[in-house]
């Protein structure tokens, strides 16, 4: 990523976010909105920086985990003590108390896609493990169990989902909740033998995983949990593998936990008063982009699935100021301006060596290129970045070639 010149680093952990990186982070972003509305949920800011306050009276501010090592603290010039919000149960729970007092306001989904920091003790990997770093994070609010059990199970097949379409399979293992606390929880994890995580599972997870044949039941009738749940003397009987996986999403039940704590009160269709049931269900935005990466490379740089690609071609004018080579490129820019397609134009004076392997680098998945030789003839080539194919097409087939995509 830094090669490619999507981010910079400007302190341990923390990132500049340069425009083609930005633009794979949109594309991540773009899915994970599409997905998320599909299921109900709408989305909503709070803000990043939150008073103490807030976090004192869910207790989390002071307790003895690693949420409250990691909180950036500050104070404004009025001498209120302020946190850059790791995770924002607390401030939803605010938010959404001050605007609901029935049960007719339930059940009740929201997401926000925001920066949160955590002051982590050893950053690394680039954005795997960052200080600030973006995350989706979904709240839902009901009035009972099977209702708050309901949505739990529609944000995992949401989020199994979105994996798929950002082109990587994750697996959902049984996790256990951390400083977020609740009931039960489940994790997603990319394999990848650089990932940090050790999962394991049953084999037949795999195949499940395949045949689109996940829920939360089926999910209960398979051993497959992250390290902290492993139990070896509970897999003796069974085919377990064991994979290194980064962690891209985290879903919890939490019950009233936080509704509790916070004196969150909803008057039931009874007329009695009630602690909201809740879930809590984050990913890894930027980590995404990092993981899509590792799971999508070469040795000459990214090889970017089509969904995510920052952009769809890349053109390369390799002899910059020939008339012929300027007359063709900036054809195709037209062509690919009038379809809204997303492209790149290389029109710099560096040599066709170094567009190569730049163009390699950013791994857009085709590139065109533009030298002497063909455009004298008014030929383009078509490179595909994965596979290396390349065909020769006359400029009046480039039509027709993007009509056949
Ligand atoms: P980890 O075990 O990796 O520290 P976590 O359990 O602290 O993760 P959650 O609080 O569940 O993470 O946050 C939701 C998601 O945010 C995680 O699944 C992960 O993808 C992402 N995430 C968490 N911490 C970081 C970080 N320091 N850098 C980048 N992404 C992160
Ligand atoms: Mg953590």
């Amino acid at each position: 990523m830094l090669r490619a010149g999507m981010i910079r680093q400007i302190a341990a952990g923390i990132y500049n976010w340069l425009p083609f990186g930005l633009s794979a982070l949109s594309q991540v972003e773009t899915i994970i909105r599409q997905e998320m509305s599909n299921i109900n949920a709408s989305e909503l800011l709070v803000p990043c920086i939150q008073p103490v306050s807030l976090w004192k009276d869910s207790g989390r501010f002071g307790a003895s985990n690693d949420l409250n090592n990691e909180m950036l603290r500050m104070k404004d010039r009025a001498g209120q003590e302020m946190i850059f919000t790791p995770t924002a149960e607390e401030a939803i729970v605010d938010v959404i108390a001050s605007g609901t007092q029935s049960y007719k306001s339930f059940p009740l989904s929201i997401y926000q896609i925001s920066w949160k920091f955590r002051d982590e003790i050893r950053p690394r990997y680039g954005v795997m493990r960052s200080r600030e770093f973006l995350m989706k994070d979904a709240y839902s609010f009901h009035m009972n169990r099977e209702c708050a059990l309901r949505t739990y199970e529609d944000v995992l097949r949401a989020y199994l989902r979105i994996y798929h379409r950002l082109g990587l399979v994750a697996v959902p293992v049984a996790a256990s909740t951390g400083a977020i606390g609740g009931d039960y929880s489940h994790e997603f994890h990319i394999l990848a033998d650089t990932g940090e995580s050790t999962i394991y599972y049953e084999t037949s997870l795999e195949e499940k995983l395949k045949n689109n044949e996940i829920t939360l039941s089926s999910l209960q009738d398979i051993y497959a949990v992250e390290e902290e749940k492993y139990n070896p003397e509970l897999c003796k009987a069974l085919e377990i593998v064991s994979r290194k996986g980064i962690e891209v999403g985290h879903i919890f039940y939490l019950g009233n936990k936080y509704s509790k704590a916070m004196n969150m009160k909803i008057q039931d269709r009874d007329g009695s008063l009630k602690h909201p049931e809740m879930g809590c269900y984050g990913i890894g935005v930027s980590r995404l982009v990092g993981a899509l990466i590792e799971a999508n490379h070469d040795e000459k740089g990214i090889i970017w699935p089509d969904a995510v690609a920052p952009f769809k071609f890349i053109i390369l004018n390799l002899k910059i100021n020939d008339a012929k080579c300027d007359e063709l490129s900036k054809q195709l820019c037209l062509i690919l301006d009038k379809r809204g397609v997303d492209y790149l134009y290389d029109d710099l004076e560096y040599g066709p060596g170094v567009k190569f392997s730049r163009a390699d680098l950013l791994g857009i998945p085709t590139q065109l290129i533009i030298g002497l030789k063909n455009a004298r003839e008014d030929k383009i080539e078509v490179k595909d970045r994965k596979s290396g194919k390349v065909t020769i097409l006359d400029i009046n087939q480039f039509g027709n070639y993007l009509n056949s995509l």
